[in-house]
């Protein structure tokens, strides 16, 4: 009997079945047990049944723009610049008609401004061109879209399209990995942990919901433990205080600035 010819190691790369397969990328745990998660939610989610975000806009097409524009800027300063800017321009074909000197006088106290008033335009155009001008609410079709990545294209999905997707931003990457709920190097890292481990009934609203509790509460320099409704749950190493504030919805208007 003829004996099997072993494979050469780039034959079995192309077929796929190499024995020295790559070790397998750790997956980082949660630390916390699924009740603890569906807990930690189901506080987040008395304290603000209808979370919203903060970057205003009137449609999907004028928050794709926001978010285009929200890129290392923050979104008190987008909201100034486009207030204006989308009582005129609220659809692509607006956009395009308007065109990019006239959008760059609105839009110039934003950082990289001239790189996005290229984008925006750009991407108008190609709604126009390739969506018969509406956004469309997938992933792959999004990210297409000049000036749109993952991270982008997940607020859109989120927040346009009632979609449970989880947009990393700062506070998010930070919360995952401060508090031990999705520990990741990289954003899509800590993405796919929140998704894994946030129950599918509370994933609608979880992005918003971790935002403002970065922004307000577990901030970047300081946590303000003692002002955190889920303190008693909380692992962080950082914790200073374990006792968890009245658990009271909280309405908008009653936020501080963020710090
Ligand atoms: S207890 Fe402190 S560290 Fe933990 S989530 Fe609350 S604010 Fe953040």
């Amino acid at each position: 009997m003829e004996k099997p010819k072993r494979k050469s190691a780039a034959s079995a790369v192309r077929d796929g079945s190499n024995a020295k397969r790559r070790p397998r990328r750790a997956r980082r745990r949660s630390l916390y047990t699924p009740a603890e998660v569906h807990e930690i939610f189901r506080r987040f989610s008395i304290q603000r049944p209808e979370p919203r975000g903060e970057l205003e806009h009137i449609n999907a097409f004028t928050l794709l723009v926001a978010v285009v524009l929200s890129a290392q800027a923050t979104d008190a300063g987008v909201n100034k610049a486009t207030r204006p800017l989308f009582r005129i321009a609220d659809t692509p074909e607006k956009m395009l008609a308007l065109g990019e000197e006239k959008l760059g006088d609105y839009i110039r106290t934003i950082g990289l401004w001239r790189a996005k008033a290229k984008n925006v335009m750009a991407l108008s155009e190609m709604l126009i061109r390739d969506y018969g001008g509406a956004v469309p609410d997938d992933r792959d079709e999004l990210t297409k879209l000049p000036g749109v990545g993952r991270k982008t294209a997940n607020v859109v999905l989120n927040m346009a399209f009632g979609q449970p997707t989880m947009a990393v931003d700062t506070h998010i990457f930070r919360i995952g990995n401060r508090i031990g709920l999705a520990p990741g190097k990289t954003p899509e890292e800590v993405e796919e942990g929140l998704i894994r481990a946030i129950p599918p009934e509370y994933m609608r609203h979880a992005h918003h919901w971790l935002i403002l509790h970065g922004r307000y509460v577990c901030k970047a320099r300081r946590p303000e433990c003692e002002r955190c409704v889920i303190a008693d749950i909380c692992k962080a190493a950082v914790k200073t205080n374990a006792i968890p504030a009245p658990l009271v919805e909280i309405k908008p208007e009653a936020l501080p600035e963020p710090a």
